[in-house]
């Protein structure tokens, strides 16, 4: 015991000793305080040997620079992992997670822990869950036993075109900006106000007028045949040809419908 070396104020690692503790199950131990503000009681023997340098945030921090590294840039799902947004704490274990800031798909940022991306619980910054809540719809009216009615399966094509970056025409509209206006993301909506298409149905598609970008109520969106699309198409080829504008456009194909 006297033998004791006093290792007060002495820095070991991130370490201060502040005083002797005790003992041990044989072992001599002292209280410190470590760098980050923590208070600890280590092992005399720890402290000389360099054993133990911090209360443990030394370890966490070279563990989570480990997890940066393999983390930044990986993609999760919709996601990819562009910084470190430090940790949280939940759970009955009080267990800490490191937490991530990811870039979705859709252009959203949105946070979620490593244990959550690894799972695949967090897959996106929640477009994919309106998205499939949209597809769900699906079986939802509008189908004749199981099959969804042709109008049905416009207003799918029409969300997946715009929405769906993995739709082989998404590129020319959701990918040049083309959207659905809010209420028409309610297909019931959608069907009450374009009605049935005509018959023979297979025959008929959404139409759009020429100068008008987007799919919603009030813009002139009709059921047209696919003959009737490449007509607007010419015209309007024919029309960007005289350098006119598209509104003289949309009335002349307007008025070529009457
Ligand atoms: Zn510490
Ligand atoms: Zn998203």
């Amino acid at each position: 015991m006297s033998a004791r070396i006093n290792m007060t104020g002495q820095r070991c690692g991130r370490i201060t000793v502040t005083g002797h503790a005790g003992k041990k199950r044989g072992c001599v131990t002292w209280f410190g305080v470590c760098d980050c503000g923590n208070n600890v009681e280590i092992v005399g023997t720890d402290l000389r040997n360099g054993k133990s340098t911090s209360c443990g945030c030394l370890r966490r921090e070279l563990t989570s620079e480990r997890e940066r590294a393999r983390l930044i840039g990986k993609q999760f799902d919709r996601g990819v992992v562009f910084e470190s947004a430090g940790t949280v704490t939940y759970g009955l274990r009080k267990s800490s997670n490191a937490l991530w800031f990811l870039r979705c798909d859709c252009g959203e940022v949105y946070t979620a822990t490593t244990n959550h991306l690894r799972r695949h619980i967090t897959k996106s910054c929640g477009c994919l869950q309106r998205e499939s809540r949209l597809m769900s719809r699906m079986s939802h009216g509008q189908t004749r036993g199981r099959q969804p009615s042709s109008e049905y399966r416009a207003w799918i094509n029409m969300m997946q075109r715009c929405y769906n970056p993995r739709n082989s025409d998404y590129s020319n509209y959701g990918g040049a900006g083309v959207t659905v206006d809010e209420p028409w993301h309610d297909p019931s909506k959608f069907l009450k106000d374009m009605g049935p298409k005509p018959e023979p149905k297979y025959l008929y598609s959404l139409s759009r007028p020429l100068d008008l970008n987007n799919y919603g109520p009030g813009r002139g969106i009709t059921w047209g045949t696919q003959a009737h699309q490449l007509e607007q198409k010419r015209l309007k080829r024919e029309l960007l040809a005289k350098k006119l504008p598209t509104k003289t456009l949309a009335a002349t194909a307007t008025r070529k419908r009457a």
